[in-house]
């Protein structure tokens, strides 16, 4: 019986099962993680080409389910614990990076890929099913009605790449939206690199709790309408014409009037 807290939609279409994994190629050699294995409808199929893969997984009444069912993978290994906190550094080993995936549950996906991107160094590449939405979202660029947070920051870490979509009928039980498999790959080199993530984060972020407003309004307090014009941005449009170049470039003007106010202190 599938539980809903734990956002459970098990995938049971084969077809959809074999593209998933012709999509993601698990390779022996790779290190790769599933995230909420479930019932391992995936699990199996990329066990059958790869029998070192690791999950993690949290309810525990599917642990004997999945330890008896791959019993004969002794390199099979389960980690009981939560996603959302997992360290997934303690997987990498030497010379190794990890290739996520998994079937994500819905309604933690959004914090489950901020912190996954947190860890995007030590990754190779992830593959998840996710609410169409959020796929597009995540691929959204500045002008459409998705572009926002979620999106700047994968584009700022990753390649987003969506694959295909998936519809209710694939999933018991079946889930009430539309549901695509995207590829997320982590940039070798950040192609905008900002001098303090956590002065990008917190802009984009404040520019987005205003979507509507324009960057005048939207980023008051953090920049000002003159600050905005030494960069050649107008400040009339809104926060969803903007660029990850753009964000980044705001960003880096307000660490380093910060770092310029804090030398003139005393
Ligand atoms: N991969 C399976 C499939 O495709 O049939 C199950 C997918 S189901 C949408 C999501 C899975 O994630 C469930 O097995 C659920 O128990 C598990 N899960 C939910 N929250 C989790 C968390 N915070 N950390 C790890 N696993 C979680």
């Amino acid at each position: 019986q599938a539980r809903k807290r734990f956002g459970q939609n098990f995938l049971h279409d084969p077809g959809v099962i074999e593209r998933i994994v012709r999509s993601i190629n698990p390779k022996p050699e790779d290190a790769l993680v599933e995230i909420g294995p479930g019932l391992g409808a995936i699990t199996e199929e990329i066990l059958a080409l790869n029998p070192r893969l690791q999950v993690v997984e949290l309810d525990r009444d599917l642990i004997p389910v999945l330890r008896t069912k791959f019993f004969n993978y002794p390199d099979f290994r389960i980690h009981e614990a939560d996603a959302l906190s997992f360290d997934f550094s303690q997987l990498v080993e030497p010379g190794q990076r990890l290739r996520i995936v998994g079937n994500l549950p819905y309604n933690i996906s959004t914090p489950l890929i901020f912190h996954l991107l947190a860890q995007a160094g030590v990754v190779q590449d992830m593959h998840f099913m996710l609410q169409k939405e959020v796929v597009q979202r995540l691929a959204a660029v500045p002008g459409d009605n998705n572009y926002g947070r979620l999106g700047i920051m994968a584009q700022y870490f990753c390649k987003v790449q969506p694959l295909f979509d998936v519809g209710p009928g694939a999933f018991r039980p079946a889930p009430k939206v539309d549901s695509a498999i995207v590829r997320l790959v982590p940039h070798d080199t950040l192609p905008h690199p900002a001098r303090d993530l956590g002065t990008l984060q917190s802009v984009v972020r404040t520019a987005f709790n205003a979507r509507r407003k324009t960057l005048r309004k939207a980023l008051a307090g953090v920049i000002s309408v003159d600050q905005l014009q030494t960069l050649g941005i107008n400040d009339g449009l809104r926060p969803e014409n903007l660029s990850l170049a753009d964000y980044v470039r705001i960003a880096d003007l307000v660490v380093e009037a910060k770092g310029a106010g804090e030398g003139t202190d005393d």
